[in-house]
């Protein structure tokens, strides 16, 4: 579905990706992990067009993603959902309206429809009762929830994680991985950033490790956990458990 080729990018002489290459099936859930700095972000920012990347492709169904071509860059970017680690909601709107402004303005849909899926989302997360919340009436866990709520909306083919736990307190992880495994489990293809080994594990059923903007390892996720094959992998492992 997802195929990444060779991609670099450097960030005033940094080299933060060095030919960095991935491929995701349909209905895969792909884990990149490795340490702070490695390129993870700039990784998944490439995969969904926030950066250009300086070398390679990300095609998406075999169709290139190229930011001259504007018509099917966007459209192609229409079909990735993002989660960002700070959750990016719209402060000044509440949370349903965090959920329908995209499916108006972008997929034209009319208020009554947008409402429609966006309870439809905010009740798969367990939300409804927050529709008429602004975000800072909640919870970290909450804000992230509805952010992955706001996401699905689009209805994606693909939904792209950066690092959703990160920022939250420790008991708000766990409702947070919990959504995330629901939509592993119901068939989602994702690419998730994550320091939760746990959850990699767990769902994810490929892992890739990167270190200094490079790929080091791809094994599904079994194999890496059990029995990683480089000694920064293992190094790795080794300091998060
Ligand atoms: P990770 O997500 O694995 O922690 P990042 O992809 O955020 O790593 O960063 C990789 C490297 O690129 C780091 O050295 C980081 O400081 C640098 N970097 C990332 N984004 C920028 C940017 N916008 N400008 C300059 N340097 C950046
Ligand atoms: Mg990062």
């Amino acid at each position: 579905m997802i195929k990444a080729e060779h991609i670099s990018k450097h960030f005033s002489g940094l080299h933060a990706l060095n030919d960095a290459s991935l491929e995701v099936n349909k209905g895969e859930v792909v884990c990149l992990i490795g340490p702070s700095g490695s390129g993870k972000s700039t990784f998944l920012r490439c995969i969904h067009g926030l950066e250009t990347p300086d070398g390679g492709l990300v095609y998406l169904e075999g169709e290139a993603l190229n930011p001259k071509n504007k018509e099917s860059f966007r459209r192609l970017r229409n079909r990735m959902g993002f989660v960002f680690q700070h959750f990016n909601l719209f402060p000044n709107m509440t949370v349903l309206d965090n959920c329908t402004l995209a499916q108006i303005s972008v997929l034209q849909k009319t208020p009554e429809e947008a409402e429609k899926t966006a309870m439809l989302y905010l009740g798969k997360v367990g939300l409804l009762d927050k529709k008429d919340s602004y975000p800072n009436q909640l919870s970290g866990g909450q804000k992230q929830r509805v952010a992955i709520a706001r996401a699905l909306c689009m209805n994606p083919d693909i939904m792209l994680f950066d690092e959703p736990t990160s920022a939250l307190d420790p008991e708000m992880i766990k409702e947070v991985l919990e959504v995330m495994q629901d939509l592993a489990a119901q068939g989602m293809t994702m690419i998730v950033v994550t320091h939760e080994m746990g959850f990699a594990r767990k769902v994810a059923d490929r892992v890739v490790f990167l270190e200094a903007g490079r790929v080091i390892e791809e094994a599904d996720s079994e194999t890496f956990f059990s029995n990683p094959k480089t000694d920064r992998a293992r190094e790795f492992l080794g300091k998060v458990f």
